[in-house]
């Protein structure tokens, strides 16, 4: 066991790498390939040009071209990592997409295919100005802007299937929410089909016609002690008191992270008759309504810089910051750990002559340590073994959430991975409609690539003083910002190696960067 550990900690302190060699696309598979490998869409790339992005000892910069533009006038830019995959593994998508009100179930339990309405609002040549003017104004449905990183390991079809799908799942639970999202007045109702006179929790502005009435007098019940719809204002048994109120921004968020379990079993679906290599992290941006939902499965991350201050809006799930769950699921499911894992941590390997002897510990129940007696279960490798971004979990994977990895094991063993990773997205929301926002105000996404050299205050303060530097007319000066991040994470070939300021070391991995500036979303029509 320690010597097949031993090799599969080797094998994966660079990430990841795809069973039976080649990582972006066979992989020895014979069955066909489920979309081919890509760069993202919006680039307009060339079969050469796709090619000539893949040279490892240049590592070219890829940035929109001054025909393309993204809405919002999104910066975007990419590079390849210095060779520790064959492709880029890191895949990208923007798009403006329409909810249509349609019954969840309408929803294919396949896969989505891209709506007439969608490829024609993903078509237009700019998007800005579509958000609220069109949410509002769009009589069948919701439209909504979506920027999404997905961030590959083991392969990139993963990583490529959900650039390409992702957003459909989300439209897909949407569509079971729009009637809802679009009467901001009430609240959603528990029951769907429930006539909102009949629902007892009326907020906001009121309504016309017999919609006032109704709150009207559901206000009065509250004043009286009674409860809405109770006859005459009896007080009801209290248990008519017990229903949650549920926000409207709510039903977004569970539309989101219903979306990421869906491409999840989409993916894993499918793999049974394509060729769908490796696993992904995903990181999305979502916005509707006014508001920005930042959903992220992974370790990529994203930040508002808002008047130089800087406003996180992800964390990164690392074998480290899911300990806790991670050992949980160890100590309830021991079988997941195939008798060669402990759930426990310690803070070095156990060696035999220990056993007898007090050593540090700690369990899912703990953030500190404590002493136990050292029994000889106690020598098994630990289920999180490493520090900081050489941390892995079943000596395997260095990241514990995102899509795919469904036939992901521990080197050489029956043990799979997969258990462990979730593709539940944490869902944060930003009420762009809250703050006034200037051109420099962005959001920043990226892969771990750019975050693994650059800190958040690093970042801000390069993006800011770049922006300030740029002619705030000039709608491509994002995409030059993001260039600009992208050039100081790579750095330059320098010494037989890539160097970014103070002689530091620079990023080797894939790297991608969205800048979305946020001043659109203010802008009412
Ligand atoms: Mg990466």
């Amino acid at each position: 066991m320690l010597t097949r550990v031993k090799s599969a900690v080797a094998s994966f302190m660079g990430g990841v790498m795809a069973a039976g060699g080649h990582s972006g696309g066979g992989g020895g598979s014979e069955l066909p390939l489920r979309f081919p490998y890509m760069r993202p869409e919006f680039l307009g790339l060339s079969a050469d040009e796709i090619e000539c992005s893949a040279d490892h000892a240049a590592r070219p910069i890829l940035i929109l071209k001054e025909t393309k533009r993204l809405p919002w006038a999104t910066g975007y830019a990419e590079v390849i990592n210095a060779g520790k995959s064959a492709l880029n593994e890191d895949q990208a998508c923007c798009e403006v997409v329409m909810a249509r009100r349609r019954p969840v179930s309408y929803c294919p339990p396949s896969t989505p295919s891209k709506t007439p309405t969608a490829k024609r609002r993903s078509s237009l040549p700019n998007g800005e100005g579509l958000g609220l003017r069109m949410e509002h104004g769009a009589s069948e449905g919701l439209v909504f802007h979506y920027w999404a990183l997905f961030d590959g390991h083991a392969g990139s079809g993963a990583a490529v299937m959900a650039s390409r799908l992702l957003q459909h799942h989300i439209v897909c639970q949407l569509q079971a929410v729009v009637e809802v999202l679009r009467n901001p007045a009430f609240c959603p109702p528990t029951v769907l089909g429930e006539e909102p006179d009949d629902h007892p929790h009326l907020q906001g502005a009121t309504p016309p016609g017999p919609h006032r009435a109704a709150l009207t007098r559901a206000a009065s019940l509250r004043g009286s002690g009674g409860a809405p719809g109770s006859p005459c204002g009896t007080p009801p048994p209290p248990r008519f008191f017990m229903e949650k109120r549920v926000q409207h921004e709510s039903l977004v968020i569970g539309a989101i992270e219903n979306a990421f379990k869906e491409m999840d079993a989409q993916i894993e679906r499918e793999k049974q008759v394509y060729n769908i290599t490796g696993g992904c992290t995903a990181l999305t941006v979502v916005y509707l309504l006014g508001k920005l939902y930042v959903g992220n499965a992974g370790d990529s991350r994203s930040i508002i810089i808002r008047n130089s201050e800087i406003i996180p809006m992800s964390a990164e799930f690392t074998p480290e910051s899911e300990r806790q769950r991670l050992q949980f699921l160890g100590f309830m499911q021991p079988h997941l750990l195939g008798n060669e894992f402990t759930h426990l941590e310690f803070p070095r390997r156990v060696q035999r002559k220990e056993v007898g002897k007090r050593m540090l510990y700690r369990d899912f129940t703990m953030s500190g340590w404590a002493y136990k007696t050292v029994e000889d279960e106690d020598l098994k490798f630990p289920l999180i073994f490493g520090e900081g971004k050489k941390a892995r979990v079943l000596a395997t994977i260095g990241v514990t959430r995102g899509l795919g990895d469904h036939d992901l094991k521990v080197h050489d063993s029956n043990i799979y991975i997969k258990p462990f990773m979730s593709c539940c997205p944490e869902v944060k929301v930003y009420n762009l409609t809250q703050y006034e926002h200037g051109a420099d105000d962005v959001l920043v996404m990226g892969t771990d690539g750019l975050w693994d050299v650059l800190s958040n205050q690093e970042v801000a303060e390069a993006v800011t003083s770049f922006l300030a530097n740029c002619d705030p007319d000039d709608l491509h000066r994002y995409t030059m910002a993001a260039q600009d991040l992208v050039m100081r994470a790579r750095g330059v070939l320098r010494d037989r190696g890539w160097r970014i300021t103070n002689e530091r070391l620079g990023s080797g991995d894939d790297i991608s960067v969205f800048i979305i500036p946020l001043m659109y979303g203010n802008r009412q029509p």
